[in-house]
């Protein structure tokens, strides 16, 4: 079998090091084509030692120098900044793009590698909430797959396999509900960003983190699998499940519901987006009934937790308005981090910024990049 050649897009990130893990533990399957990071540099150069891609990209360009020195003594070749990453994701050489890189920064890298015609595995699910319309009509005009790695739509895609042609009538994207789980807002006014970092179950990077405390990843999440899918915004509910292990489930239109479990672990979804469709081998580790005596499920807290409903309202309009909620979610996001705004806080902001931004129906890709500035602009303004 011929080994599949990766991309990934946010090399030393949270998806990007268990990505490598993947590939490291099955040599004969995968083989590392590019490898890009923002300004890990040193984490950089260590996997490109270890992997030794074709190439690499610094997309912090004042990092360029560093990293070209050090990669000198290989064949490694080196560029820099983010106009690098576009260009070499459209490399003959690549078969998949696996984009782990934060936020809004994966779009126009997804898009590039789409009209290459290379297959997606998609971490990125900022990508899909900015323009899902778009890059799933580019990605089925140009004959792409988009295998997900999030672990709740790996799960339905995984409930899907074999049923793709029986329509959905419902799909349950489960959320372990964070830190905060149970809180009244009351108890959230003075939280603090290491309260909020502390995630009950998975290790992740810091934005997703702060972004499941407040129920935005699964808002986020919510948009991501109505492009993935193609649903309706009315077939698609959140469950809180705090245990984390079923991951996911689809309802079909006979009532049979369909549901993916397992220890949360995002090795799994990775290798198997880059393998689909076969599974592979591997030695994580396996659940036991016994120590899971109950899973449970409620529903989740809208008034407390309001961005789930802004990402709802959000999908209902449609038009440039995830994209303006999804880059004021970012700055909110990057001013809680720095002690700048609140937890409940980041709420008011995300529904001040989508009511004062401009409002788009039809936009095209470069509104959604102007969309993005003029919201980061006005958002900052806000602070
Ligand atoms: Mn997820």
């Amino acid at each position: 079998m011929q080994k599949r050649k990766i991309a990934i897009l946010g090399s030393t990130g949270s998806i990007g090091t268990q990505a490598l893990e993947v590939i490291e533990a099955n040599p004969d399957s995968f083989e590392v084509e590019i490898l890009t990071a923002q300004n890990n540099a040193d984490l950089l150069i260590e996997q490109s030692i270890k992997f030794n891609p074709n190439c690499v990209v610094i997309t912090n360009e004042s990092l360029y120098d560093k990293v070209v020195t050090a990669l000198a003594h290989t064949d490694v070749k080196v560029y820099a900044g983010m106009k690098a990453v576009e260009e070499v994701v459209q490399m003959d050489s690549v078969d998949i793009v696996l984009t782990s890189m934060v936020g809004y920064a994966g779009l126009l890298p997804t898009i590039k590698a789409i009209e290459a015609s290379k297959h997606i595995a998609l971490a990125n699910k900022e990508t899909l909430v900015v323009a899902g319309e778009i890059i799933t009509k580019l990605a089925q005009e140009k004959g792409v797959n988009i295998y997900p790695v999030d672990s709740e739509h790996s799960a339905i895609f995984q409930c899907l396999v074999g049923e793709f042609h029986n329509p959905i009538e419902k799909i349950i994207l489960t959320a372990s509900g964070g830190p905060f789980r149970g809180k009244q807002r009351a108890d959230l006014e003075q939280v603090t960003k290491a309260q909020a970092l502390k995630h009950p179950n998975w290790v992740m990077g810091a934005k997703i983190t702060i972004d499941s405390a407040s129920l935005m990843n699964k808002g986020l999440e919510v948009i991501e699998a109505k492009w993935l899918f193609g649903v309706q915004a009315s077939q698609i509910e959140v469950v809180v499940h705090p245990q984390s292990i079923v991951h996911s489930l689809v309802q079909f239109q006979d009532g049979s519901m369909k549901a993916q479990m397992g220890l949360p672990d995002m090795k799994l979804p990775i290798q198997f987006a880059l393998n689909f469709p076969n599974r592979l081998k591997s030695d994580f580790p396996r659940f036991d009934f016994t120590k899971y005596p109950s899973l449970t499920f409620e529903q989740p807290d809208t008034k407390t937790f309001r961005n789930l409903q802004l990402a709802f309202d959000a999908m209902a309009k449609g038009g440039n308005l995830p994209c303006i909620m999804n880059a004021a979610n970012e700055i909110a996001v990057e001013a809680f981090l720095q002690d700048k705004i609140g937890f409940l806080a980041m709420s008011d902001f995300i529904e001040t910024c989508m009511t004062k931004v401009s409002f788009i129906q039809k936009p095209s890709i470069d509104d959604y990049v102007q969309t993005d500035e003029e919201t980061r602009r006005f958002a900052r303004g806000l602070l």
